[in-house]
């Protein structure tokens, strides 16, 4: 899969990238993910990319005709449209079910806003859809997209070790994980739960299993309520 990221300052994302599972997972090509600076994209002689807004108000706005040029490259580069997303408070809350969606496309592209957004106008011409990551206003859509790129890139084969790395964590299974322990054995007088170290699969998978549905129920009601639901069980605690 490829995902390329729109932005005004693409070294930001780049240093993030480059690190550890998801900067392996891109040295090997399990992933492609590039970085484009929208202001190349720019015929103004100042390399201007935004402009005050109609209307008045605080600060500035991404004006539409860069982020379009920007678009049109990377349609021409990917020969097609690529599924594009803007990064924004206003959009549908991120979730790891969306992640597993998108893992399935072939090509996404990322655009970030900054300072007070974008021309709407772009956006209507050229987004598919829009994604917050929670409901709170970051300065710009570069955190948010880093976010994204690294949900859905943990979920394209061969960026993780194993598919079972990701089955059992929070929110895949519509449950938050069970607690993880290490050595040593004991820790500030705290000992690992017993089963976990009997080496029975069949008890500690038991064991896991209702950690992580007592650990919903108390942190996650909504999820928990799901959960029964669809696995039909009665609670009876
Ligand atoms: N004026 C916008 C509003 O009130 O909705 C907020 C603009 S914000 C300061 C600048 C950029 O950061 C946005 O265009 C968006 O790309 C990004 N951004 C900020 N918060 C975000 C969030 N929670 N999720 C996704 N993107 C976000």
């Amino acid at each position: 899969m490829k995902i390329e990221i729109a932005t005004l300052f693409p070294e930001m994302c780049e240093s993030v990238l480059a690190e550890s599972i998801i900067g392996r997972a891109r040295k090997k090509g399990a992933v492609d993910i590039a970085c484009r600076n929208i202001r190349d994209y720019t015929k103004d002689k100042h390399r201007r990319v935004d402009d005050t807004p109609y209307g008045g108000g605080m600060g500035m706005v991404m004006q539409a005709d860069p982020i379009f040029n920007c678009y049109e490259a990377v349609c021409q580069e990917m020969g097609g449209k690529p599924h594009t997303i803007y990064m924004s408070p206003k959009g549908n809350v991120f979730t790891q079910k969306r992640a597993i969606e998108l893992a399935a496309l072939e090509n996404i592209l990322i655009i970030c806003g900054h300072y007070e957004g974008v021309d709407q106008r772009v956006l209507d011409e050229i987004v598919d859809e829009e994604i917050s990551i929670g409901d709170y206003v970051l300065t710009g859509g570069e955190l948010p997209a880093l976010v994204v790129a690294d949900a859905v890139s943990r979920m394209c084969e061969g960026v993780l070790s194993d598919e079972l790395c990701y089955q059992d964590e929070s929110h895949f299974n519509g449950l938050l994980e069970y607690p993880q322990y290490t050595r040593p054995e004991e820790w500030h007088g705290v000992k690992v739960p017993e089963v976990l170290l009997s080496g029975h699969h069949k008890n500690i998978d038991d064991y896991r299993l209702k950690m992580s549905i007592e650990i919903t129920k108390n942190r996650r009601p909504d999820m928990y309520e799901n959960y029964i639901k669809s696995h039909e069980i009665t609670d009876k605690t």
